[in-house]
């Protein structure tokens, strides 16, 4: 089952091009939103399951209008050092235990296709990134038990600016990595059932054609099980929740000389199975925060 979030709207995906409104094919049993089916996850699956798309009137979907598949989430989880490489590349070295845990703040999260407005002065890098919605409030859960848990994956990425991110005397990996628009999600979520194995998909992405990431999820130090299960050992999961489980290598922080996003650049993202995020990159002409202070 693909899920998407179309103009406001919850629907199912029919094909890549259209879907069907929930709340119509439904008769109302379930709201229009998609904060409503996450609360009500396991009747709402029950439902999809045994639902006939032919029997409910398809409409057209058009990418422009498609919206964060989980536009309420109540928590942002986000995991760094989560690939060898990556750990390595980035010079922070691979996690012994928990993974660094910090939040991307909700109000950078956008749709799949956006334009991103780069903060002046600063190094905007890219990180392609499995992101896991939650379906089912998860409390204490155990890795082998943690799928249950899972509504679905969507693509993500988790645009950082790395003046930001690495300045002070603690790494600011939560204000860095949540300027406007720092947090395109899509297109929609897909459902775990629909993959072969949810543990082992092909992402990655370009830079106006040049690939600049491409791994495998089975690559992840900590795949999504774990990830559930150390998480939810220490804070409860909630219904909707993102969990961005972390990048692999390649990123523009790791390469000599450094690389960053520049104003006129398109990011291409994509995962197997899932989807793509479309990105084009604007400079700005607002002074960058690290800066210092206006009087
Ligand atoms: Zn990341």
């Amino acid at each position: 089952m693909r899920l998407a979030h179309l103009d406001g709207r919850a629907v199912l995906m029919t094909s890549d091009t259209t879907a069907v409104d929930i709340a119509t094919a439904s008769n109302g049993r379930f709201g229009r939103t998609l904060p409503t089916l996450y609360d009500n996850w396991k009747s709402f699956r029950a439902w999809a399951n045994s639902f006939e798309p032919g029997s409910a009137e398809p409409i057209p979907v058009e990418r422009s209008k498609l919206l964060n598949p989980s536009p309420e989430p109540r928590q942002v989880f986000a995991i760094g050092l989560n690939y060898r490489e990556h750990a390595n590349e980035s010079g922070l070295g691979v996690p012994d235990g928990l993974p660094p845990v910090f939040t991307k703040f909700a109000t950078c999260l956008t749709g799949p296709d956006t334009t991103v407005e780069l903060p002046a002065g600063g190094h905007t890098d890219w990180e392609v990134e499995l992101v896991v919605v939650i379906g089912v409030r998860a409390e204490k859960v155990t890795a082998a038990e943690a799928w249950n848990y899972v509504a679905g994956l969507t693509v993500g990425q988790d645009l950082s600016e790395r003046i930001s991110q690495l300045s002070g005397p603690a790494p600011q990996f939560s204000f860095g990595k949540s300027f406007p628009g720092f947090g395109p999600v899509g297109p929609w979520l897909v459902t775990p059932d629909e993959f072969a194995d949810p543990d082992d998909l092909e992402l990655g992405c370009m830079i106006n054609g040049e690939l600049v990431q491409n791994a495998r999820t089975r690559d992840l130090i900590y795949p999504v099980s774990q990830l559930v299960e150390m998480l939810s050992a220490g804070v409860p999961l909630l219904p909707g929740d993102l969990l961005f489980t972390g990048t692999p290598s390649g990123v523009g922080l790791g390469r000599t000389p450094q690389r960053w996003l520049r104003g006129g650049e398109a990011l291409r993202s994509w995962i197997e199975g899932i989807g793509e995020l479309n990105q084009t990159f604007v400079d700005s002409s607002q002074p960058h925060p690290s800066q210092g202070r206006t009087a």
